[in-house]
């Protein structure tokens, strides 16, 4: 009984200490439970309490509302994806007033005051994305760009990125149609896009779901030899399509790792302090100012390389199973 009690204090004590991190991302998607599983595999190790919150869709001012009921709630740390990097920008700085240190994960708000980044170089991603479609299309043809953002970071550099590294060539983009992460309008917009443009010779997928509604229009209009197709990600969905040749090439972003390394990153700014924590990253100087910013990096994953690619996730304690 005695140690029962003893137990139970030790366990109450135990809770009411562990730090509690706020981790809110953009969209319900396969590719942010990948980001969750990170997020509670650090929480676990580290033994810190994670809430992690996507709202339906792309949705800035559920996000916001997610960051103001944090706040309130006092949480030790907050990572953020924002949708919108100008929108979040108050809220950010209430936060960080208050003592809660904030980074963004995913995709940036540099302005905001936050004290690092974590996560894909989203513009040297679009211009790899871009460099390989050229090699695809043998510079030349016209592109449909399918996103699920005109504000956020990730989505603009990305595509910045990609017209960068076609510039100069034959390569026409046609389109570019935001879909706001919604599956199903992905997979219309697709649709009406290839039905618009007869001739067009590939697709180039931005967001995560972006290519494979690509790849099943694609596949359903039987114009898998004659519609190209590059996107971003690597959830169970793309890779099937990347094994069947419908997908030509995937720039794999690595999520477990930015969920993992941003509880890490806040539990050391809580442990440490803010400062001590920043002396121990990468500094980098971005337009004259320094900045931190941690670079998950990307893996370009094609039908050639994919059994590699596989067996590497599987190594590093990621398996993606499909
Ligand atoms: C992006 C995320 C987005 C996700 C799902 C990924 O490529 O990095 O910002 O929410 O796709 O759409």
């Amino acid at each position: 009984m005695k140690k029962f009690f003893l137990m139970a204090v030790l366990f109450v004590v135990t809770v009411s200490f562990a730090l509690t991190i706020g981790v809110i991302g953009k969209s319900v998607h396969p590719y942010w439970s990948q980001v969750e599983e990170g997020v509670k595999a650090a929480g676990k190790a580290l033994g810190v309490n994670t809430r992690f919150f996507v709202p339906q869709k792309e949705d800035v001012n559920a996000q916001i509302q997610m960051l103001e009921a944090f706040i309130a709630q006092k949480v030790d740390g907050i990572a953020i994806a924002p949708s919108d990097p100008t929108a979040v920008i108050p809220y950010v700085k209430k936060a960080l007033q208050q003592g809660i240190p904030v980074i963004t994960l995913d995709t940036d708000s540099p302005n905001s005051g936050r004290y690092v980044y974590i996560g894909t170089d989203n513009y040297a991603a679009g211009y790899r994305a871009g460099t390989i479609m050229k090699e695809i299309l043998g510079g030349k043809g016209k592109v449909v760009i399918g996103t699920g953002s005109l504000t956020a970071m990730n989505s603009l550099q990305r595509i910045q990125g990609f017209k960068d590294a076609i510039a100069g060539t034959n390569i026409q983009i046609v389109d570019i149609l935001n879909d706001e992460e919604d599956g199903s309008r992905a997979v219309a917009l697709a649709e009406s896009a290839l039905n618009a443009h007869p001739d067009l010779a590939a697709f180039f997928g931005v967001y995560a779901y972006n290519g494979p509604s690509q790849a099943l229009v694609v596949k359903n209009a039987k114009k898998v030899e004659k519609v190209k197709i590059v996107c971003f990600d690597t959830t169970p969905d793309i890779l099937g399509y990347v094994k069947e040749g419908v997908i030509q090439a995937t720039m794999g972003q690595r999520p477990y790792m930015m969920g993992y390394l941003s509880v890490t990153v806040l539990y050391l700014m809580k442990k440490i302090g803010v400062q001590n924590t920043l002396a121990l990253l990468p500094k980098v100087t971005v337009d004259g100012k320094e900045d931190y910013i941690i670079d998950t990096g990307v893996d370009v994953v094609t039908p050639q390389n994919l059994n590699d690619y596989l067996k590497e996730m599987e190594r590093l304690g990621i398996p993606i199973r499909f």
